[in-house]
C-alpha cells in the first residue's frame, strides 16, 4: 500500500502536474467541425470579453497577437497569465445536434466561457474550481459546456483559463448522448475503484481497533489519503463534499499529498520492520516523515502554486526511496518485503501503462487507459492480503505459542506433582514418609488443640535379617507387602488419623527408614474403643507369609502422646524412636515414652558432654546428710550425697545425672573423685574430733570395673582412717541386674574392712535367700516405704517385718526420708536402728555441716562427739 500510495501519489502528480504538452488527441463528434482554434497570451492579465471585442471591431486584431493551435489538449505549464483562447463549431449536418464542450482538467481555477451567435446576444459562463459548484449547469467535476447547433448554425467561443496549478486546457466535443453514457461508464469504474479502497480502508481501520496494531491504521490512512487526493485531483470530492466550499478542496488535496506521503512511510517502516530490519532507511524515512508533516503545514501558509511545487519535490525523491525500501529488504530476506515489491510493481507497471498512453506511446484500450488505478487497486489489494496473511501468520504464531507454553505448563505441574510425591511418600512401599508424618503430626497439633493423640512407631527387628537373607529386592517385596497390609490394619482401628487422604486412596501408616512405620491415633476415641486393640496387636505380631516362607518380623512398638512429650512433631516423633527403643527390650514389645529413658534429651546430651569437665573443673561438691541412732537421737554418721551447681541448669539433682555417668562410663572417675573427696572430708572431721561413719554411693557399674577393690582399699589406707567407717551404699536393683558377679565383687569390697550397706531396699525383688549371703551389715529402707508409715498400716506391716527379719540376719536397719515427728515415733516404736531424713537434718554443704556439728554436739551427739565439738 505504501507503494502504492506514494508510486501513484507520484505518478498521479506527474500526469497532473506536468508541464510537458500532452498529445492526446480530442475527439470530435461526428459532423461537426472545430475551425481556427486560437489562443492568446494575456501577460498583464487586463484583457475582458469587452476589449477583445471592441479590439476586433476596431481593426486592431494584429494587436491582439492570436496564436492558432493544432493540438486540442494543450498544456502550458505553471502560469499565473490568463490564457484565452477561441474557435467556432459549425454543424455541417441537417439535424439539430446538443453537443457538449468539454474542459477535461478539473484543477482549472478559473473559466470563463463566452458563447456567440449570429443575431443573438453573448452568453457567458462562469466556472472554475475557485467557484461554488452551484456555478455549474452540469453538476460533473470537468468543466461542462452543454450548447445546441441547430443545422448548418455555427457557434464561436471565446474562453478564459487562468489556475495557479499548471494550464492545461483538454478540449472535448461531446454529442450530448454520448457524453452521459461515457459519463455513466466511467463513473462506474471509478466507484467500484474508490469502493476497494473505502473497503480496504474499513477493514484496516477495523483490524486496528481490534489488535490495536499500528500497521494497520497507518495503512488505514494512507490509503484514506490516497482516495482523497484522487477525489480531489478528479474534483470529485469537490463535487460531492463540500461543493460550496472551494477554498477547502483547494486545500484538501494540497494536504492529502503530503499526508498520504506520512502515512505511507509510516506504513512502511511498521510494515517491513525497518528499525530493526534496517536502520539507517529507518532513520531516512523518518526525516521524509517529518518533512511530510512540514508539507501539511506549508500548505496552510503557502500559497497555492508554492505548496504543490514544494509538495511534488518532496514526493518524487521521497518516492523513490520507499520504492527502494522493498527489493533492498527483499534481498535481506524480510518476507514482509516480497509483498511490498510485488504490490509497488505491479503499480508501477500500471502507472507506466497510463502515463505511455497518455504520452500517445501505446494505443488506448481499458488497461492503459486505467492502467493507474487498476495497478494502484491490485496494489492495496496485494498489501490488505498480506496484512491478512501477516495477521493470520501472528495469530497462528500466538496459537502455538500458547499452546507451547500450555504443554510447558502442564509439564511443569507434572514435574511438581511427582516430585511432590517424591518428597512425601516412601520409595518402597509408595506409603506417605517421615515428611508427611511430620505434616499430620503439625496440622493435628494445630486444629486439635485440646485433643490427646499418640504417636506410635513400629519398628521390624527382624527385617535387617531378612534383607540379608532373601536379598534387597525380595526384601522390598516384603516391606511393600508389610506396609500394605500395616496401612489395612490401621485403617481398622478406630481413633486412627489419616495422614494422606487422596482421590483413590487413604493412608494412616507412614512409612520411614529403617523398616519403621508411623501411626497416630486419637486417643480419646481410642480409649473409649479399646477392645479393638488386642486383635489388631494381635494381626500385627503374627509372622507374614512370602513366597511360601513365614517371616517373623518381631515388631516394637514405641508411643509418644501429645502433648504431654511434646508439641511438635519432630520432638514427638524422636520421643516415639525413644520408646521404641525401650519397647525393643521388653517382653511385651510396646512402650511409651519416658523422659528419664531418653538418653538423647538435649539437656541429657549437654550434660553427658560436661559432666567430665565438671569432674576435672571441681564444679561439682558434695553434701552431706546424718544418721542419727533412733535409740538415743545421737550422730552416727554422714552420708555423702553430690551436687552439680551447673552454669546454666543451675542445680542438678544426682537423680538426673548419674544414670548419664553410669551410661557412659563416667561413672568410673565420678566414684573415685566422690570417695576422695569423701574421705578427706572425714579426714578432717576425725581431725576435729567427730569420730563418725562416713557413707558413700557407688553404683552397679563400679562392680564391674577390674580395678575398683583396689582403689577403694588403697584410698582408705590413704587416709588412715578405720576403714569400718566407711560405708558403701550400693542399691537393691543395682545388685539384682548381675546378682553373681555384684556378690563376688562385694565380698572383695567387704574384705577391705569398708561396711556395705543395701540401699533403696524394698523397691527390688531380691529374694530372702540371695540377701542372706550378701556380705552387707546395713540395709538402708526405702523411703518410699517409709513415706507414710503412720498413715498405712499396711506399709507399718511391711517395715516392721523387713527391720525385724533383716535384724534377725545381723544387718543394721536404717530408715531414710523421715520427714516428721509421727514417723520417726512409729520407727522408734519398731525398733528400727538409724534414721535419717530432712525432720532430722537436710543434706548440707560441708560448711553449714561443720557449723551444725558445733553447735549441736551437746544434746544430739553426746555420746559419739566428744568434747571437741
Ligand atoms: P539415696 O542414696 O537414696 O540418697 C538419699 C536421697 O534422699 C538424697 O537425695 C537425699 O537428699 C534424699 N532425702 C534425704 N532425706 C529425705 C527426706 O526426708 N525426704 C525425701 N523425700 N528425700 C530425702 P539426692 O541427694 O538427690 O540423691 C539421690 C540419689 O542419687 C541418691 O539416693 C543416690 O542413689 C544417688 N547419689 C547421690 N550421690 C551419689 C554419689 O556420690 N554416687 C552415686 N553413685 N550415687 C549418688
Ligand atoms: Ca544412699
Ligand atoms: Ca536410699
Amino acid at each position: 500500500m505504501i507503494i502504492f500510495r506514494t508510486l501513484t501519489l507520484t505518478l498521479l502528480i506527474c500526469v497532473a502536474f506536468a508541464t510537458q504538452a500532452s498529445t492526446n488527441a480530442v475527439q470530435l463528434a461526428k459532423g461537426k467541425r472545430l475551425v481556427n482554434l486560437e489562443y492568446l497570451v494575456d501577460e498583464q492579465g487586463s484583457l475582458t470579453i469587452d476589449t477583445i471585442l471592441s479590439a476586433q471591431k476596431g481593426g486592431s486584431l494584429s494587436s491582439l497577437n492570436w496564436k492558432s493551435l493544432v493540438n486540442t489538449s494543450p498544456n502550458f505549464g505553471y502560469t499565473l497569465s490568463p490564457y484565452w483562447f477561441r474557435f467556432k463549431i459549425y454543424n455541417d449536418s441537417s439535424m439539430r445536434a446538443d453537443q457538449i464542450l468539454e474542459i477535461s482538467y478539473p484543477q482549472l481555477d478559473y473559466v470563463d466561457i463566452f458563447q456567440f451567435r449570429t443575431n443573438q446576444p453573448m452568453t457567458q459562463l462562469h466556472l472554475g474550481d475557485r467557484l461554488e459548484f452551484s456555478h455549474r449547469l452540469v453538476a460533473h467535476p470537468n468543466f461542462i459546456i452543454p450548447f445546441e447547433l441547430v443545422p448548418e448554425e455555427a457557434v464561436e467561443f471565446y474562453i478564459r483559463v487562468q489556475s495557479g496549478g499548471s494550464l492545461q486546457v483538454p478540449l472535448n466535443l461531446w454529442q450530448e448522448e454520448s457524453f452521459y453514457v461515457s459519463v455513466g461508464q466511467e463513473d462506474q469504474i471509478h466507484t467500484f475503484y474508490y469502493g476497494i479502497l473505502a473497503v480496504i480502508v474499513i477493514i484496516n481501520f477495523f483490524v486496528f481497533v481490534a489488535l490495536r496494531e499500528r500497521t494497520y491504521l497507518y495503512y488505514a490512512l494512507a490509503t484514506l489519503g490516497y482516495l482523497i487526493l484522487i477525489g480531489s485531483l478528479r474534483a470529485k470530492t469537490f463535487q460531492l463534499f463540500w461543493p460550496d466550499a472551494p477554498w477547502l478542496h483547494n486545500q484538501s488535496l494540497l494536504m492529502a499529498i503530503p499526508l498520504t506521503l506520512v502515512f505511507s512511510a509510516l506504513f512502511t517502516r511498521e510494515f517491513l520492520h525497518l528499525e530493526s530490519n534496517a536502520p539507517k532507511l529507518d532513520k531516512l524515512l523518518k526525516a521524509i516523515i517529518s518533512l511530510g508533516a512540514l508539507a501539511v503545514l506549508g500548505s496552510f501558509t503557502l500559497s497555492y502554486a508554492a505548496s504543490v511545487r514544494a509538495s511534488v519535490l518532496l514526493v518524487i525523491p521521497s518516492f523513490l526511496v520507499l520504492f527502494s525500501c522493498g527489493p533492498l529488504l527483499w534481498r535481506r530476506g524480510v518476507r514482509a518485503a516480497r509483498y511490498y515489491s510485488i504490490a509497488w510493481g505491479v503499480l508501477t507497471i500500471g502507472g507506466a501503462l497510463s502515463a505511455l498512453n497518455k504520452y500517445g506511446v501505446i494505443p488506448n484500450s481499458f488497461i492503459t487507459e486505467y492502467g493507474l488505478q487498476i495497478g494502484s487497486a491490485f496494489e492495496a489489494i496485494i498489501l490488505t492480503i498480506a496484512l491478512a496473511e501477516r495477521l493470520y501468520r501472528e495469530r497462528e504464531q500466538k496459537v502455538l505459542a500458547q499452546a507451547e507454553s500450555i504443554r510447558e505448563h502442564n509439564e511443569r505441574r507434572h514435574a511438581e506433582v511427582r516430585l511432590m510425591q517424591q518428597i512425601l511418600h516412601h520409595p518402597v512401599t509408595h506409603l506417605p514418609n517421615r515428611a508427611s508424618l511430620e505434616m499430620a503430626i503439625n496440622d493435628l497439633s494445630r486444629s486439635q488443640k485440646g485433643r490427646n493423640f499418640s504417636v506410635c512407631l513400629v519398628h521390624l527387628a527382624r527385617f535387617q535379617e531378612i534383607n540379608k537373607t532373601l536379598g534387597y529386592n525380595n526384601a522390598d517385596l516384603v516391606l511393600e507387602e508389610v506396609g500394605r497390609k500395616l496401612n489395612q490394619l490401621a485403617q481398622a482401628i478406630v481413633g486412627v488419623q489419616f495422614i494422606e487422604e487422596t482421590d483413590d486412596d487413604r493412608f494412616c501408616v507412614a512409612s520411614f527408614e529403617a523398616a519403621s512405620f508411623g501411626v497416630i491415633f486419637d486417643n480419646d476415641i481410642l480409649n473409649a474403643n479399646d477392645e479393638s486393640l488386642p486383635a489388631v496387636k494381635e494381626r500385627l505380631f503374627r509372622p507374614i507369609e512370602f513366597k511360601g516362607m513365614r517371616l517373623e518380623l518381631s515388631p516394637a512398638i514405641g508411643i509418644a502422646q501429645y502433648p504431654e512429650h511434646g508439641v511438635d512433631a519432630a520432638t514427638l516423633i524422636r520421643h516415639a524412636h525413644v520408646a521404641l527403643e525401650a519397647a525393643e527390650a521388653q517382653e511385651n514389645r510396646v512402650a511409651y515414652y519416658r523422659p528419664e529413658q531418653d538418653r538423647y534429651n538435649a539437656r541429657r546430651l549437654t550434660i553427658l558432654s560436661e559432666l567430665k569437665l565438671a569432674i576435672v573443673h571441681d564444679s561439682l561438691t558434695l553434701n552431706f546428710q546424718p544418721k542419727f541412732s533412733v535409740r538415743d537421737e545421737t550422730l552416727i554418721g554422714m552420708e555423702a550425697l553430690l551436687r552439680w551447681n551447673h552454669p546454666r541448669f543451675g542445680l542438678i539433682r544426682p537423680d538426673e545425672f548419674i544414670p548419664v555417668a553410669e551410661q557412659t562410663g563416667i561413672i568410673k572417675p565420678l566414684t573415685r573423685w566422690v570417695i576422695e573427696h569423701a574421705l578427706a572430708v572425714l579426714q578432717d572431721l576425725y581431725r576435729a574430733g567427730h569420730h563418725i561413719s562416713m557413707a558413700i554411693n557407688i553404683s552397679a557399674s563400679n562392680l564391674r570395673e577390674a580395678d575398683f577393690v583396689e582403689f577403694v582399699s588403697s584410698a582408705i589406707q590413704a587416709s588412715a582412717l578405720p576403714a569400718h567407717q566407711i560405708i558403701l551404699e550400693l542399691t537393691e536393683t543395682a545388685m539384682m541386674t548381675d546378682p553373681v558377679r555384684s556378690l563376688a565383687a562385694l565380698e572383695a569390697l567387704a574384705n577391705t574392712g569398708a561396711r556395705i550397706s543395701i540401699d533403696d531396699f524394698g523397691t527390688g525383688y531380691s529374694s530372702l535367700a540371695y540377701i542372706k549371703k550378701l556380705p552387707a551389715s546395713e540395709i538402708k529402707i526405702d523411703r518410699s516405704l517409709i513415706k507414710e508409715i503412720s498413715s498405712k498400716s499396711e506399709d507399718q506391716v511391711i517395715v516392721r517385718a523387713t527391720t525385724q527379719m533383716c535384724q534377725q540376719l545381723g544387718f543394721k536397719v536404717v530408715a531414710e526420708g523421715v520427714e516428721d515427728e509421727l514417723t520417726l515415733r512409729a520407727l522408734k516404736q519398731i525398733g528400727c536402728d538409724l534414721v535419717q531424713g530432712y525432720y532430722l537434718l537436710p543434706p548440707l554443704p560441708l560448711d553449714r555441716l561443720v557449723e551444725w556439728l558445733c553447735k549441736d554436739s551437746h544434746h544430739k551427739n553426746a555420746g559419739s562427739m566428744p568434747a571437741s565439738a
